[in-house]
């Protein structure tokens, strides 16, 4: 696809503003809050800076860091959520027609969360929009946890 209208490069390249801001970037990795914030507060997006669509076509350095800064994300959210999660899932699709780029959806899975919508059935959650100031706040403590060390 025309890498101009993929909505991942679109927030790597700075064309449209995550809410919260970029919470991480390194030379490989880029990590904000969902666009669309939905409702859940924390529901990361975890993506190369590069236009990727198959595992395959990372580098070997990306392929390296990788397992690093998914494991610096996760502890980071378990540490900055007001209430910590009881699971954090990793979901890679990638299937929107305006999103073939690999990103992972590092999404909390509360205690509370309703059976029903666990698992892939997540993305369906109803609700509001988590507040945007939710977001700022969750935003920069995950931004003083990622960058302390
Ligand atoms: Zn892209």
């Amino acid at each position: 696809m025309d890498t101009h209208q993929c909505l991942a490069c679109q927030v790597n390249e700075g064309r449209t503003a995550p809410p919260g801001g970029v919470i991480y970037r390194d030379r490989w990795w880029q990590v904000d809050h969902r666009v669309d914030p939905g409702p859940i507060l924390g529901w990361l997006v975890l993506k190369p800076l590069r236009h990727v669509e198959f595992l395959d076509a990372l580098t070997d350095d990306e392929a390296a860091t990788l397992g690093r800064v998914t494991r610096r994300v996760v502890g980071a959210m378990r540490a900055a959520l007001p209430s910590p999660p009881a699971k954090v899932y990793a979901l890679l699709l990638a299937e929107a027609a305006d999103c073939p780029h690999l990103h992972w959806h590092l999404v909390p899975r509360s205690a509370t969360h309703p059976r029903e919508f666990r698992g892939p059935r997540i993305f369906s959650t109803e609700g509001p929009d988590v507040p945007r100031a939710d977001i700022d706040a969750l935003a920069d403590r995950l931004r003083a946890l990622l960058h302390a060390d």
